[in-house]
C-alpha cells in the first residue's frame, strides 16, 4: 500500500470531523478558540523514532532543531525520548534549560554567538554543553577567551562550508561558497594546525549544515562525501582522530504535491558514509553521529486552525478571509510555500478556486492562490493549515499587534494548552509612555 503523503499520516476525517491523532479538532478550536497552532506528541515520537531505529547501528545522538518549534513543552517531550537540542541563541539554551535537557545532549550553532551566550553555553548546568559548532577563526579566538576567563575547556566542533548547492530555496540554503555559513576547508586546515594557539579549545569534530527543506539526497551525498575527506585530512594534521560528525539538518517534507526522501532512505545515506563496515569507520573508532533534525520532526507534526470570516468577491476571483495571518504562520509569504488546507467539517459538492488570506495588512499575507476548496463553505467554518509544526509558531510575530495564537499538544488521546494565546497586555510588556 502507498504511505500516504506526510501531512496526511496523522490527520484523517473520522465521519465528517477531521481529527489529528484521533482526536477531533474542532473539540480543540471549540475550548481555545482561534487561530491556534496544535500538535501531535504521537507524530513527533514517531518520526523521532525513526531516526532513532534506522541509526541503531552507531553511536548517535538526534538533536532536534530549537528554532524549528521551540515550545518548552516540545523539547521536554523530545528530550525525554532521548533527543538533544541544536540551539542557534542563548535564548535557546534558556528554554532548553526550561525543559530540562542535560547540557551533554546539547550543540550550539550559529554565526553569531556573542559572548554572553558563548559563557552561558560553556557554564550551561555546571558543566557545560556537549559542543559548539564553530563558524569562524574569529569566533575560535572568542571562544578561546571566554574558556580562559571562566577556566573553562570548549569542546567544539567546525562548521565545514563545503560549497555544495542544496537545491532548495536561496532563503534556506547555507552550504555554498558565498553563503555567510561554515568555514572553508582550507581555513579548516589551517586552523587544525595552528591549534596549539588555542589552549582552552578541544576540537572534536566537523560539522555542517547545507540547507533546509531539501527535497533530494543528491547533494547531502555529495557533503558526506566531501565531510569524509575532510575528516582525513584532519585527522593527519592532529595525530588523533575527531571523536564526532555532525551532519545538520534539513531533511525535508511532503507539503504538498513533491515528494521527500523518507527518514530510512537518509539514514541509509548516513550509515553509507559513516557507518559499521565503511573505510570512515574503521578508520575513526570510537566515533560518533550527531544530526540536526528540525522540519522532519515537527513539521508533519502539528496543524494551524483558523476560522473562515468572510467570502468575498471580486471580478475574476473570490477571497476567503480567514482569522490566521502571515504573523502566526509566514511561510507562505516568505517563501511561496504551500499548506494543504482542509476544512474541520467535511462538505461535499462542488468545488471553487479562492485565494485564501489573512487579515494583516500587506499583499502578501496569503496562505494560498486558487486553491480548490468546497464551494459550499461558509463564513463560521474552521479550516486546517496542514504541516505546521516546524517554522510556524517558532517564526510567529504580533505585527499588526496582533496576539500570538495559543499552542495545544495532544498525547495519548487527550490535549492540553502548552502556551496561552497571547492577550493585549502581553503585547504592551516593557513599553514605557
Ligand atoms: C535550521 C538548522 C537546522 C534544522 O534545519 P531543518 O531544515 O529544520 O532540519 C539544523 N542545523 C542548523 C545549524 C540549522 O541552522
Amino acid at each position: 500500500m502507498p504511505r500516504s503523503p506526510g501531512y496526511l499520516q496523522h490527520v484523517e476525517y473520522t465521519g465528517s470531523e477531521l481529527t489529528f491523532s484521533g482526536v477531533k479538532l474542532v473539540e480543540i478550536a471549540r475550548h481555545t478558540g482561534t487561530p491556534v497552532y496544535i500538535y501531535s506528541g504521537d507524530a513527533l515520537l514517531n518520526s523521532l523514532r525513526e531516526f532513532q531505529d534506522a541509526l541503531a547501528a552507531v553511536d548517535h545522538l538526534i538533536c532536534f532543531a530549537v528554532k524549528s518549534n521551540s515550545n518548552i513543552a516540545i523539547l521536554k517531550l523530545l528530550g525525554k525520548a532521548g533527543a538533544g537540542l541544536d540551539l542557534v541563541s542563548g535564548g535557546e539554551l534558556y528554554r532548553a534549560r526550561q525543559a530540562g535537557v542535560a547540557g551533554p545532549a546539547i550543540v550550539f550553532s550559529g554565526v553569531g554567538k556573542t559572548k554572553d551566550e558563548i559563557a552561558q553555553a560553556l557554564t550551561y548546568a555546571d558543566s557545560g554543553i556537549f559542543s559548539f559548532n564553530v563558524e569562524s577563526a574569529a569566533e575560535l579566538e572568542t571562544i578561546n577567551s571566554v574558556a580562559r576567563e571562566l577556566g573553562r575547556k570548549a569542546a567544539i566542533a567546525l562548521r565545514f562550508n563545503p560549497d555544495v548547492d542544496a537545491k532548495t530555496h536561496p532563503y534556506v540554503s547555507t552550504g555554498l561558497k558565498k553563503n555567510k555559513f561554515g568555514v572553508h576547508r582550507s581555513e579548516i586546515l589551517e586552523i587544525a594546525r595552528r591549534l596549539n594557539e588555542f589552549d582552552r579549545i578541544a576540537l572534536k569534530g566537523i560539522s555542517i549544515h547545507i540547507g533546509s527543506q531539501l527535497v533530494s539526497l543528491g547533494p547531502l551525498g555529495d557533503a558526506f562525501g566531501r565531510v569524509t575527506n575532510l575528516c582525513e585530512e584532519v585527522n593527519q594534521i592532529l595525530g588523533n582522530p575527531l571523536s564526532f560528525i555532525d551532519l545538520g539538518g534539513g531533511l525535508g517534507i511532503q507539503y504538498g504535491n513533491k515528494k521527500a526522501p523518507s527518514i530510512r532512505s537518509y539514514c541509509s545515506l548516513v550509515l553509507k558514509h559513516f557507518g559499521p563496515g565503511t573505510a570512515f569507520s574503521r578508520r575513526n573508532s570510537p566515533f560518533r553521529i550527531l544530526i540536526e533534525p528540525g522540519r522532519v520532526l515537527a513539521g508533519n507534526s502539528g496543524v494551524l486552525v483558523t476560522e473562515l470570516l468572510y467570502r468575498k468577491r471580486r471580478a475574476k476571483k473570490e477571497f476567503l478571509i480567514v482569522d490566521s495571518g502571515m504573523n502566526d504562520l509566514i511561510r507562505p509569504a516568505l517563501y511561496g510555500s504551500h499548506h494543504e488546507l482542509l476544512p474541520l467539517k467535511k462538505v461535499s459538492g462542488p468545488r471553487t478556486k479562492y485565494d485564501i488570506v489573512g487579515p494583516v495588512c500587506e499583499t502578501s499575507d496569503c496562505f494560498a492562490q486558487a486553491r480548490s476548496l468546497p464551494t459550499r463553505i461558509q463564513p463560521g467554518d474552521l479550516i486546517a493549515i496542514l504541516s505546521a509544526g516546524a517554522y510556524g509558531f517558532s517564526m510567529a510575530s504580533n505585527y499588526n499587534s496582533r496576539p500570538r495564537p495559543p499552542e495545544v499538544l495532544i498525547e495519548n488521546g487527550r490535549f492540553r494548552v502548552i502556551r496561552d494565546r497571547e492577550k493585549y497586555e502581553d503585547l504592551l510588556r516593557g513599553e514605557r509612555v
